[in-house]
């Protein structure tokens, strides 16, 4: 039977995008959701899971260093990090090359993310495959062990997928509490927060959940190719230091491909139709 030669995402019933497959490299239903791996033509190796782009191997450093470097540079000293999600190991990879950093925990839901990742995308989950010293991967549930931690970590990254499935209890206010509780006094938070063009009811409930919980709150954006009008919204939720008026630590890992200090700050301005969705939920699509 001749191979299926599209994959598409639907991020609703009028909008979807699609991507020309050479081949589907693997699919399996885990215990958590439907896993696919499909080589496109044009970004590549991509990991799907239920149906939604997850990251691929062409596109997947516009996400992995801005979720990870705009908190760590803003933190003046990241010690203790906690990866929730992340089974692929992008942000891990990435975390890991911040020297001050002594202790990054990951906790994926699935393992089996975690095994095809390892199996499948050896660039992205490359320090899975070997890891160092400070990293400890646990598979479980990210609510679980969030709500075991008291005043413990410097910085928490929600990788998550979308609020859908296992991901779904991760957008919650109980969870920021206990985020919030399994922080040191002067810690944060970042969660990938969905588009602001495609999903504006999660971005505005996300970002009105999080005030609930903290004092500084600031959505800062990047450019994702495969997610649904490429712009990607990122939370982040502080104890502490604001974003907007944050120190840069000096010591920027080299090289990188999209974070840069210039971008620390200008990622934080928001287009009005961004403004207006968060703070007064005005929709414009
Ligand atoms: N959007 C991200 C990216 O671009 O790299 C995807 C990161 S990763 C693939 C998303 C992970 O969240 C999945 O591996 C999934 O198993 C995990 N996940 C979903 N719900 C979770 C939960 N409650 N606790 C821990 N991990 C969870």
């Amino acid at each position: 039977m001749e191979e299926k030669q599209y994959v598409t995402e639907w991020a609703n019933e009028n909008l979807g995008l699609t991507l020309k497959i050479t081949k589907m490299v693997h699919e399996e239903q885990s215990p958590f959701q439907h896993i696919q791996i499909a080589d496109t033509l044009q970004y590549g190796r991509i990991l799907i899971l239920d149906g939604v782009f997850q990251t691929s191997v062409k596109d997947e450093w516009t996400y992995h260093e801005m979720i990870s470097h705009v908190p760590l540079m803003m933190h003046p000293h990241p010690e203790r990090v906690l990866i929730i999600g992340g089974g692929d190991g992008g942000v891990a990879r990435e975390v890991c090359r911040h020297d001050c950093v002594k202790q990054v925990d990951l906790c994926d839901i699935d393992g089996r993310v975690i095994a095809l990742s390892q199996e499948y995308f050896p660039t992205i989950s490359k320090v899975l495959n070997n890891p160092p010293a400070k990293l400890h991967v646990h598979v479980g549930d990210g609510i679980a062990f969030a709500k075991q931690v008291k005043d413990f970590y410097d910085v928490i990254i929600i990788d998550c997928s979308d609020p859908i499935g296992p991901g779904e209890g991760l957008f919650t206010r109980d969870f920021y509490r206990s985020a919030f509780s399994a922080l040191r006094e002067d810690g944060l938070i970042v969660q990938q927060t969905e588009s602001p063009i495609v999903q504006q009811q999660t971005v505005h409930d996300v970002f009105e959940a999080m005030n609930d919980v903290f004092t500084i709150v600031r959505m800062y954006y990047s450019h994702v190719p495969i997610y649904p009008a490429c712009m990607h919204s990122f939370m982040l939720a502080s104890k502490k230091y604001d974003p907007l008026t944050a120190d840069i630590r000096k010591d920027m890992p080299q090289p990188m491909k999209y974070y840069n200090p210039g971008i620390q700050k200008s990622c934080f301005v928001l287009p009005n139709f961004v403004k207006e969705l968060l703070y007064k939920g005005i929709k414009s699509f």
